[in-house]
């Protein structure tokens, strides 16, 4: 008996469609991608119920003259190839000729075009299961796809759809990739009374609009000529950094795929200035020959095989390392006076009144640090801890606001408000200085005697002798304790607590920087002497402490942590669902 039956045309039609639209966000995809072929500069998008009942998209490109126009929505219709081996050509996003047949087969799909030269506009109208009308309309140059109804006709498809709102974000996801990947057209969207548009500019300039929760001040730029093809990489300083791959993306040649490959070798080139688990903030935007990246694999186009992705893996890895630690190496460019505030000594820095001079030239302490610190880094960077940083902040007048939740510290500064974390900032400042090869000592009044509570540790703490004769501690050892004479005047009145809390404190939290030993300690040490989240700053205290964060060549904590959070103005008015004006 035969099992074997050939289906009805509607049926395969109907399976080749939901190959092609599965949900309102892929027929967006489709439409953009056509009006993105069509030559479009100003682009409009609209949709209701998450596109659902309606999705809209209005262009000015080419337009179709009545014959292309009847044609469009014909099965495997399309002027971008007309043979097998324009395959290995072809530059434009849309190929297959499905999608304009697939939505009329599912939805309710109007079309109206006007060609460029032609002084009348055609409109087609498919009524999903009636046969399509065409008549003469004034119109515009250009395109206007109405899609309504979506899977009307189909209950089974419709019901696996979201709700209005989240199929809403997907839309709006598939907005968002193409708004990015081709930032010399203007794009607008409006879906749910909201509206945002975008005109023509630069890369850089439309990322920090469509994300505006990255500081534009951390984003930068970086172009390449690689023998497979080029790429630029627009990223984040590391200061800007998540758990997930939300800003790890890859486009190629204009569409955002799942290369997970190319997003591994960012991640590994930008691992040594992250926290651990940490992701970047980088996106990679490649252009390779039609010929060497081959998106004919999926119905959506929506992975690409790239030939050669080894050689062009590497190629993207040597161009991008040493670029970002040329960029990460430099230090801040702009080191003047903090002109708004002028910091005094308030206890939280002993060691400045022992410096003297250091209030009045900061620029000259900043240069000496810089010197010392070019050492450090050299160490840090074999050890796993990476001082290097772009200058996230400048030093400059800023504005206090208060304090907030017991560690924040809120301030304005060049229209970004800044929350700085006062335990994170204080910790950085203190273990940059304790980097620094010369240190002033403070006698204490009392020599404090230290008592080993075993062998093993008057071993390590002998085993650090050098480190802490270095940084200013003085002391006689005795045989199973010491008599500590003097300690560093950087960490003041809290060093001898800071000391026996970094080597015998059980309770202390293993905090391990990724470095050294001495890495280890020096951190631990500025941890334990670092003013807490409980502590009370006044104004100046507080302002004093903002200062000196904001000269910081590496705004993080010696474990890694970002010491602020900096918010501009358009990520705000974001945050609360305002239109960025
Ligand atoms: P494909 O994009 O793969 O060619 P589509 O079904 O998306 O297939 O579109 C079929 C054809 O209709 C396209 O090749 C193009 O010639 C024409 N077309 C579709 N949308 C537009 C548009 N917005 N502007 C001009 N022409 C369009
Ligand atoms: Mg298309």
């Amino acid at each position: 008996m035969a099992h074997i039956h050939v289906l009805p045309p509607e049926t395969s039609r109907l399976i080749a469609a939901g190959e092609v639209i599965d949900r309102p966000a892929s027929a967006l995809r489709e439409l953009l991608d056509n009006a993105i072929d069509a030559g479009a500069s100003e682009i409009q998008v609209r949709i209701e119920k998450g596109g659902i009942d309606l999705i809209q998209v209005v262009d000015n490109g080419g337009g179709m003259s009545r014959e292309d126009l009847e044609l469009s929505i014909a099965e495997h219709a399309t002027s971008k190839i007309e043979k097998a081996l324009d395959l290995l050509s072809v530059s434009t996003l849309g190929f297959r000729g499905e999608a304009l047949a697939s939505i009329a087969s599912v939805a309710d799909l109007e079309i109206t075009s006007r060609e460029a030269g032609s002084d009348i506009g055609w409109q087609l109208v498919v009524d999903s299961g009636k046969t399509p009308s065409l008549k003469p309309t004034a119109s515009r140059h250009g395109t206007a796809v109405r899609v309504q109804s979506l899977f009307a006709q189909y209950p089974a498809r419709r019901q696996f759809l979201k709700r209005p709102m989240s199929e809403a974000l997907l839309c709006h996801a598939i907005f968002v990739e193409r708004a990015l990947a081709f930032p010399s057209i203007g794009f607008s969207w409006t879906s749910a009374g909201t509206m945002e548009s975008y005109s023509s500019g630069t890369l850089e300039q439309r990322f920090c609009l469509l994300y505006p929760e990255v500081p534009a001040a951390l984003v930068s730029r970086f172009d390449a000529e690689l023998e497979q093809g080029s790429f630029t990489l627009l990223f984040a300083d590391p200061s800007f950094h998540r758990k997930d791959r939300r800003y790890l993306q890859i486009f190629v040649n204009g569409r955002k795929v799942p290369e997970w490959g190319l997003s591994g070798v960012l991640e590994y080139a930008f691992s040594g200035y992250l926290p651990g688990g940490m992701r970047p903030c980088a996106f990679l935007f490649a252009s390779i020959p039609p010929a060497q990246a081959d998106f004919n694999i999926h119905p959506a186009k929506r992975e690409v095989r790239i030939k050669n992705i080894e050689a062009f893996k590497s190629a993207v890895y040597a161009s991008v390392q040493p670029h970002l630690r040329q960029v990460f190496g430099a230090g801040p460019s702009n080191m003047e006076q903090s002109a708004g505030i002028a910091p005094r000594t308030t206890g939280l820095f002993p060691h400045e009144a022992a410096q003297s001079g250091y209030q009045a030239t900061p620029r000259a302490f900043w240069d000496a640090l810089q010197e010392e610190s070019k050492e450090s880094r050299q160490e840090e960077r074999r050890s796993g801890v990476s001082t290097e940083s772009p200058t996230p902040a400048t030093p400059g007048p800023f504005r206090y606001i208060g304090r907030a939740f017991g560690p924040f510290l809120l301030f304005e500064k060049d229209a970004v408000l800044y929350i700085l974390d006062q335990h994170a900032a204080h910790e950085r400042i203190l273990y940059d200085g304790l980097v620094e090869s010369q240190h002033p000592s403070q006698a204490l009044l009392v020599p404090y005697v230290l008592e080993f509570p075993s062998g093993e540790m008057r071993k390590q703490f002998l085993e650090n002798r050098a480190e802490l004769e270095r940084i200013g501690f003085r002391f006689e050892m005795e045989n199973d304790s010491c008599i500590i004479n003097e300690v560093p005047a950087l960490l003041g009145e809290k060093a001898v607590q800071s000391l026996t809390e970094s080597f015998f404190s059980e309770s202390v939290e293993e905090k391990k920087s990724g470095g050294g030993p001495h890495t280890d300690m020096l951190a631990t040490l500025a941890c334990r002497a670092a003013i807490k989240d409980g502590d009370v700053l006044d104004q100046a205290a507080a302002c004093n402490l903002i200062g000196r964060a904001l000269r910081l060549p590496f705004p993080r904590c010696p474990h890694g942590r970002p010491i602020w959070i900096a918010l501009d103005r358009n990520a705000l008015y974001r945050m609360v669902g305002r239109l960025v004006g």
